[in-house]
């Protein structure tokens, strides 16, 4: 009857709920949707655990899917909670697993104390389920953290506690499990399932401590508390430590009722593990009323069940192998990979390395190149410069010689009558000390004026031509008569100056004698005409006073004027000299010159010529 009831309220609810999930949302009906979420939830709550059915399943993945449609967070994670709930009373662990995942990243999102330890204490029941206490453990700790955010009078802290119990007992910490349940019952404000929840545990820590008596009296309070109730899995618990506790106490025909009792409940359920421990209660109550028949059958039953049960468990323990198995893997080919990707990273650095050495190197190579091209070009310029410059001081050296040529050429024009060659006046002024002698007292200078005689004649009979011919020849004979060093210059017209340096008197009168024969027996012809010339000279030495200086070079050549005059007066072609002084130094150059014949006569001066009758005219 109950069960029919319980069916049929399960039944009325999930219409119900398909009902509401099934009437399309509007924009309006979405607002109230939302708001009537949690209620929906409430209901699906307690039909799962009153019923733990599975068909429960697609109306409460809806209602997550209609949860996470309306952005109701903490009813789409409660919602992932039951659905998980029923995938591990149905075995698949994985999936609940993953599930549990979700609802507790919603839970950290949602940062709701109390609803973040229920996510934990929903996954520290999956993880004591699959025999992991470490992990439950784990979870505990975060829970502990998390604990003193609660309210002191929230029922959550006796839930906690309860889960405690359950993880101690696991570890088969009895003792501490006892101490924390006893802890936990002193709370207040806890839900009459928590408090039947902890009262069991208490009687699962006596059995296993061996206090049956206490058990027992427990299991008494628990089913005074638990009157009316309608969880068919707490029922279905509390048979099973009865007749575990009936065992103990060696009342194995209650025993055995008991837990046949059980283990009618447990057909067509999933609640293998107690099935299994009925089992065992009755294979062992039968054996102790030496029932082996029985005994037997029901060892073979439990065989079976805990076979089904650790298949079911081995089955999620090499789900969960091979979930690290694949984990494994993929570590190792992403390890693989990683290293694949060093080496690749590496040879890219080295292929890039290579590139820049190449470019380096051709960057070395071309500045290489253009600092030989520079040097090659400097060095070029510079031995292009040197032969320029080398060119150019040819050139200037040829230039300069070549103007010195000119120079001398110049100079020597510049020195020289055009007509006859001779030296010019302007050479005598320049030139005169190279003639004059360096040692007066024992060297001395012949100065000697020639002056042809009645060249006017020749002009003028002959032409001015001829004349000019006739001087040219005059100069050539002179020429060819006088000494290397002796030098002769126009002095005027038709006169000329002879200066013969570092001769003696007698070698003087010897040269002008030649040179006077030389011009008188010479054959000037001028248009086939020989025109007859002589010439008169006076001459006189410088100097003409031995220790006295006398006259100068300029007032030399004016005595020997006044001589050549003698030689003119005398009758032409002739050569009068004045070669020595024997005169005080009182005397001027000016009385010596315009005084000349009476200082001859006088004996003053020592006069010479070719001719004995001038010498006589002039001495008397
Ligand atoms: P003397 O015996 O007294 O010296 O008589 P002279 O005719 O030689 O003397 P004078 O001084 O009277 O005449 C000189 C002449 O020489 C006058 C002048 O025309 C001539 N003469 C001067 N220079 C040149 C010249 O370069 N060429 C020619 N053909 N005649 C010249
Ligand atoms: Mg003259
Ligand atoms: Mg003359």
């Amino acid at each position: 009857m109950i069960k029919l009831t319980t069916r049929f309220f399960a039944l009325f609810v999930i219409f119900t709920c398909f009902e509401v999930i099934s009437k399309t949302p509007t924009a309006k009906v979405q607002t109230k949707s939302f708001a009537e979420l949690p209620a929906k939830l409430e209901v699906y709550k307690k039909a799962v655990f009153s019923t733990y059915d599975l068909k429960l399943l697609p109306n409460l993945k809806a209602l997550e899917q209609e949860a996470k449609a309306l952005d109701n967070k903490k009813v789409q994670a409660e919602a992932m909670l039951l659905i998980a709930l029923l995938q591990r009373l149905y075995g698949d662990y994985r999936e609940s697993l993953i599930l549990k995942q979700g609802a507790l990243d919603i839970a950290i999102e949602l940062a709701e104390p109390a609803f973040l330890i229920n996510v934990y204490l929903s996954i520290i029941r999956l993880e004591l389920s699959l025999e992991r206490n470490k992990q439950a453990a784990e979870k505990m700790q975060s829970i502990d953290i998390l604990i003193n955010q609660l309210p002191k009078n929230s029922h959550l802290i006796s839930r906690v506690y309860l889960w405690k119990a359950r993880l101690f007992f696991a570890q088969e910490s009895y003792l501490q499990a006892s101490y924390i349940i006893d802890e936990a019952l002193k709370k207040e404000n806890m839900s009459k399932k928590v408090y039947i929840d902890l009262l069991i545990e208490k009687v699962k820590v006596k059995l296993k401590l061996g206090k049956f008596g206490i058990a027992q009296e427990l299991l008494n309070q628990i089913n005074q508390v638990n009157q009316g109730s309608q969880i068919q899995h707490t029922q279905l618990v509390i048979k099973v430590l009865q007749a575990e506790a009936y065992l103990q106490a060696g009342m194995f025909a209650k025993a055995i009722l008991m837990a046949q009792d059980g283990l009618q409940s447990t057909f067509h359920t999933r609640f293998l593990e107690e099935q299994a421990q009925l089992q065992y209660t009755l294979a062992s109550s039968f054996a102790q009323i030496q029932d082996y028949q029985w005994a037997h059958l029901y060892l073979k039953r439990y065989a079976f069940t805990q076979k089904a049960l650790d298949l079911q468990k081995r089955n999620n323990k090499l789900l969960q192998l091979e979930a690290r198995f694949d984990f494994d893997q993929q570590r190792q080919q992403l390890s693989l990979l990683e290293k694949d990707n060093a080496l690749k990273e590496q040879k890219i650095t080295q292929q890039m390395q290579a590139i820049e050495n190449t470019a380096l190197l051709q960057q070395r190579v071309i500045l290489i190149v253009v600092l030989l091209f520079t040097l090659l070009f400097f060095m070029y310029w510079r031995w292009q410069n040197k032969r320029t410059l080398k060119m150019l001081e040819q050139q200037v050296a040829q230039r300069t010689q070549e103007l010195a040529i000119r120079n001398k050429q110049l100079q020597a024009l510049s020195y020289t009558d055009s007509l006859t060659g001779a030296y010019n006046r302007h050479f005598l002024f320049t030139h005169i000390d190279e003639y004059l002698p360096t040692e007066i007292l024992t060297e001395s200078t012949i100065m000697c004026l020639i002056d042809i005689d009645f060249f006017k004649r020749v002009n003028d009979t002959y032409g001015h031509s001829a004349g000019d011919t006739v001087l040219k020849s005059f100069v050539t004979v002179l020429k060819q008569t006088i000494r290397q060093n002796d030098v002769i210059i126009r002095w005027g017209g038709e006169e000329f100056l002879l200066l013969m340096p570092n001769i003696s008197r007698d070698s003087a009168a010897e040269i002008l004698e030649r040179i006077r024969v030389n011009i008188e027996t010479y054959e000037f012809i001028d248009n086939d005409i020989n025109i007859p010339i002589t010439a008169s000279f006076g001459f006189t030495s410088y100097p003409l006073h031995r220790s006295v200086a006398l006259l100068d070079w300029e007032q030399t050549i004016e005595l020997a004027d006044v001589c050549l005059y003698m030689s003119k007066n005398g009758g032409r072609n002739a050569w009068v000299g004045v070669t020595e002084a024997n005169i005080e130094n009182t005397l001027s150059a000016e009385e010596i010159v315009n005084g000349t014949k009476q200082l001859i006569e006088q004996g003053k001066l020592k006069v010479i010529s070719n001719r004995e009758d001038i010498l006589s005219t002039v001495i008397n």
